[in-house]
C-alpha cells in the first residue's frame, strides 16, 4: 500500500500554513477511485499532490507554479490547461489536452527518487509576490454554466428594469381590505 510522499506532505503543510484560510476541497495526494482505474496516475504511489484553486484566499497557483519549478523535487505541474516538466523546455509550459482541464486544482508530481526529501518548501523566498490576486482567477475560462447563469440573470434584470419602467404610476391611496 503505497503512501503519502513526506516531501508532499511538508509541501501541503508549507501550503496551509502559509495560506491558512485557503479552500482545500479539490485536494488530495492518494489516488480516488477515477485515479485507481486511469492505472498510471502518480497519485497511487502518493507522489502527486492536489492544490485547491481559491480566488479569495490563494494561493495564486500561476505565481505557485513559478516557484515550485525551481524545486529539484519537481517532476512537473498541471494547471489551467497546461503542463510544464523540469526536464522539458526549461520548464516551460506547454499546452495540456488531459481528461481534465485542472481549472479546480494545481497537480504536483514529485521525482519518485525525491519523495522523502521534507527539506523546507520555500517558495515565499522565491515568489515574494505570492498572494491571492485576480490575475489568476481571469486566466480560468467561465464554465459554460456560469455563463449561462449569468445571462439568465441579466436578461431577468433586464426585463424587471423595463417592467418598473413602463409600470403605472402607484395610486396615493393606500388600501388594507
Ligand atoms: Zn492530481
Amino acid at each position: 500500500m503505497a503512501e503519502p510522499a513526506p516531501a508532499l506532505l511538508a509541501l501541503r503543510d508549507a501550503v496551509n500554513a502559509r495560506w491558512p484560510l485557503r479552500n482545500k476541497a479539490s485536494d488530495g495526494i492518494m489516488g480516488d477511485a477515477a485515479h485507481q482505474a486511469a492505472g498510471t496516475s502518480d497519485h497511487n504511489e502518493g507522489n502527486a499532490l492536489d492544490i485547491t484553486f481559491d480566488a479569495t484566499n490563494g494561493p495564486d497557483l500561476e505565481a505557485l507554479a513559478e516557484a515550485l519549478i525551481q524545486d529539484a523535487r519537481v517532476r512537473y505541474i498541471i494547471w489551467n490547461k497546461r503542463i510544464r516538466n523540469r526536464e522539458y523546455e526549461a520548464g516551460a509550459w506547454r499546452a495540456y489536452s488531459g481528461a481534465s482541464p485542472h481549472t479546480a486544482h494545481m497537480h504536483v508530481s514529485v521525482y519518485a527518487d525525491r519523495r522523502s526529501d521534507t527539506s523546507p518548501w520555500d517558495f515565499s523566498a522565491k515568489a515574494p509576490a505570492l498572494m491571492p490576486s485576480a490575475l489568476s482567477f481571469a486566466a480560468i475560462d467561465p464554465k459554460p454554466a456560469v455563463v449561462f447563469v449569468a445571462v439568465v440573470v441579466g436578461a431577468g434584470a433586464l426585463l424587471a428594469a423595463f417592467s418598473l419602467l413602463n409600470r403605472e404610476p402607484a395610486s396615493p391611496v393606500w388600501s388594507w381590505s
